[in-house]
């Protein structure tokens, strides 16, 4: 899939998402560059800019670019939650933030793949 192409999709869940707070940065990359943990995209919102650079794998079939670009801006309409769980740190001794975060980010995961699939047929 072309850069422009993308670029174009991300613009398109932006929008369908209503995050036009946020300025999203793209960086399409060849797999390799993703390390080895299955992961075929990523996103790093940052708050105190509301910037968020996504980077995508795109040396696969289209579909698979597609999907992998609608889960992360999923994961970036589901920030602001992490980040109020986040608030809760410095609160918690570093066992239980432990479990909470390991727990949230489990649930987030499975959220975030149900709404990949659930929009991911209406778009
Ligand atoms: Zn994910």
């Amino acid at each position: 899939m072309t850069q422009t192409t993308v670029s174009r999709l991300v613009r398109t869940y932006q929008n369908a998402l209503r995050l036009d707070e946020w300025e999203v940065a793209l960086e399409c990359v060849p797999l390799p560059q993703l390390g080895t943990d299955d992961k075929l995209g990523r996103i790093w919102p940052q708050f105190e800019t509301m910037t968020a650079t996504l980077e995508v794998a795109t040396a696969r079939p289209d579909e698979a670019v597609r999907s992998t670009i609608l889960h992360e801006m999923l994961h970036l309409a589901v920030a602001d939650v992490c980040r109020v769980v986040s608030l809760a740190k410095d609160e918690l001794g570093p066992g239980t933030w432990n479990v909470l975060k390991e727990s949230y980010e489990v649930a987030e995961e499975r959220l975030v793949v149900r709404l990949t699939r659930a929009f991911g047929e209406s778009v």
